[in-house]
């Protein structure tokens, strides 16, 4: 690992900093870097009136956060563009294909429970996808739940956070499965996406996730740092679709700076490029 994987048009996936990332906070993709749906223009679709859950855009809730408002995602296709099946290895991908200018925030592991980010997430109804890993959230589950009220959905990120290609078979449904279980009881859902640590898999962790009932595993092409952002595209671009990895990290994480610091940050980079953010799931189909 830490050469970057190349991928369909022309993109790269990011090799630095993945031994330091392995080692510690993760958020590096060291295998399986897809392709992504291209680029698209900028063409749009109908917009909503306001957040992405139909609410007005409140411009003073933003500016308390330093933020000026985003535009709000275009309301989702009817026809869900990533679709799952139940037939084979759970389906890979890092984008979806689109043609807005929009991109998909997830938010990984859970070790971060800042009060402070609840209350921003609700002012500013900016969806995000939860893909959390037991042993960070098992502390505290109840705080997850009013982010799962705002309509953000919770997907699968492993028991413990192992190098998925580090075990066998067994070993990688274990750590789906058994997370799958403690999720679907905690908060009353079934999660339906999966992504591996570092976003290392083999077609066995493919095979487990399916076997755990997860036929789709979401990687990321843009990764967010502590105020910076790691693209697999040189030019340093987001593209229509891309998936944005970010995690619930804290002070001591992110040398000093907060969870809503770093959340905004990303926020801007989004708005900077012209883009909206959209709810993952809005675009994925689970199977029927
Ligand atoms: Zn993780």
């Amino acid at each position: 690992m830490g050469t970057g994987v190349s991928a369909a048009f022309g993109r790269l996936a990011a090799g630095v900093g993945c031994a330091a990332l392995l080692a510690g906070l993760g958020g590096c993709k060291v295998a399986g870097a897809s392709g992504s749906s291209g680029d698209g223009g900028g063409a749009h679709g109908p917009e909503r009136g306001g957040g992405a859950d139909g609410t007005r855009v409140d411009p003073a809730a933003w500016a308390k956060w330093g933020l000026t408002p985003m535009r709000p995602a275009p309301a989702p296709p009817a026809d869900k563009p990533i679709k799952l099946s139940r037939k084979g290895p759970a389906k890979v991908f890092s984008a979806v294909p689109t043609k807005e200018k929009i991109v998909f925030i997830t938010i990984d592991d859970g070790a971060e429970k800042d009060p402070k980010f609840v209350e921003m997430a609700r002012e500013l109804r900016v969806p995000f996808s939860m893909f959390l890993m037991d042993d960070a959230v098992r502390t505290n589950y109840g705080y997850f739940k009013p982010l799962q009220a705002l309509g953000n959905h919770i997907q699968n990120h492993t028991l413990n956070h192992p190098v998925m290609r580090s075990l066998g078979p067994e070993g990688q449904k274990r750590q789906i499965c058994g997370d799958q279980s403690i999720l679907e009881r905690q908060y009353a859902t079934k999660p339906f996406l999966f992504r591996p640590p570092y976003g290392a898999y083999n077609l066995a962790t493919q095979e487990a996730a399916a076997a755990c009932g997860i036929h789709g595993i979401a990687l990321w092409h843009e990764s967010m740092q502590i105020h910076d952002m790691q693209y697999d595209d040189p030019a340093k671009k987001l593209h229509p679709g891309d998936i944005v990895l970010a995690h619930f990290r804290g002070p001591k994480e992110l040398k000093g700076s907060t969870m809503t610091q770093m959340f905004a940050a990303m926020l801007k980079k989004i708005h900077k490029q012209g883009f909206a953010v959209a709810r993952l799931e809005d675009y994925v189909r689970p199977p029927a």
